[in-house]
């Protein structure tokens, strides 16, 4: 996978440097490895499952060169890391039996929420699928606008309502409206209040209820808009948002700009949710869908 030049120099090179003259793996070696993943924002406990996987090695093999342990990492994360459901979303072939495929997309402000609606707009509809919006983010002056721009770069309708309006309505009218032009794919905006726990939860409870009236199991995606660079503050938006609702994806944004990519690995085994997209630039075609061989190529290689 491309646009990962910056996570994966800072990975490789700070592992390589704690192998510098050393022929096998000790506590020293482990000691730095675990400091280079722990600042590559892996994560502490992520990051800890993996040095007792490798001690683990250690104490079998009794002896394993730090060549090996490269090797030996690669597979441990790969592990670590879920892969997404076989031929999707990468293919888009969703299920469209029961269309349309609803995704709501949630996520507090500045993540990158309404790109990444852009560009999976754009990639929906490059795989040759008919893409509307609902702009349900009511409640930040500018987000209707925002996605207005993206609708219009992308080339999909856009369904609103403006600025105060119920975002639950703003749902229901989008999602009704792609049934009955036959549409096959949604993405609904949501507001991300974070500070306000309880208006969220009924918020997203009450859009979610909506949707999965007109069309039955919908919304079949809740998709989870996390900024990798702020790492941490990533992982803590993750949780927070599991407690509300039930996420079934993540799209990590801004990959391209952090050497601490190691947060694709953290949160995907800490949440038990996959990572599904990562985006890694600010234009339309800057997202990719996520794939777990792929990515621990691109680190690794
Ligand atoms: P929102 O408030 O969550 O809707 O965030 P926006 O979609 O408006 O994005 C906030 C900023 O992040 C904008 O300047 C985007 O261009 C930028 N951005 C979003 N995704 C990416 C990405 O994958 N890489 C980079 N470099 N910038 C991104």
């Amino acid at each position: 996978q491309e646009g990962l030049e910056k996570t994966r120099s800072g990975f490789l090179d700070k592992i390589s440097k704690t192998l510098v003259g050393k022929d096998k793996v000790d506590d020293e070696v482990l000691d730095d490895l675990e400091e280079v993943l722990i600042t590559s924002d892996v994560g502490v406990k992520t990051t800890l499952e993996v040095i007792r996987r490798i001690e683990e090695r250690v104490a079998r093999d009794k002896y394993v060169s730090s060549s090996e342990l490269q090797n030996i990492l690669r597979e441990e994360i790969t592990d670590l890391l879920i892969e997404n459901e076989p031929g999707r979303p990468a293919e888009f072939d969703a299920d469209l039996s029961n269309k349309p495929h609803v995704i709501m997309v949630v996520g507090v402000n500045g993540v990158g929420k309404t790109t990444t609606i852009g560009k999976l707009s754009h990639m929906y509809k490059e795989a040759g699928k008919n893409v509307m919006l609902g702009a349900g983010d009511t409640f930040r002056a500018g987000a209707v606008e925002q996605l207005k721009i993206w609708s219009e770069r992308a080339g999909v309708t856009l369904i609103q309502q403006g600025q105060g309006a119920d975002p639950a309505a703003v749902a229901f009218d989008t999602v009704a409206s792609a049934k009955s032009k036959g549409a096959d794919v949604v993405l609904v905006d949501t507001a991300g209040r974070l500070h306000n726990r309880k208006a969220l939860m009924s918020e997203l409870g009450k859009i979610k209820r909506v949707m999965g009236k007109v069309v039955e199991g919908a919304p079949h995606e809740v998709l989870l808009v996390l900024d990798a660079s702020t790492g941490q503050n990533a992982m803590q938006q993750a949780k927070a948002f599991t407690e509300v609702v039930d996420v079934t994806g993540l799209a990590l944004t801004k990959l391209d700009g952090t050497a601490k990519g190691g947060i694709v690995i953290g949160i995907s085994h800490e949440m038990s949710v996959p990572v599904k997209y990562i985006g890694v630039g600010e234009k339309i075609e800057d997202l990719q869908v996520f794939e777990r061989a792929g990515f621990v190529n691109a680190l690794f290689s």
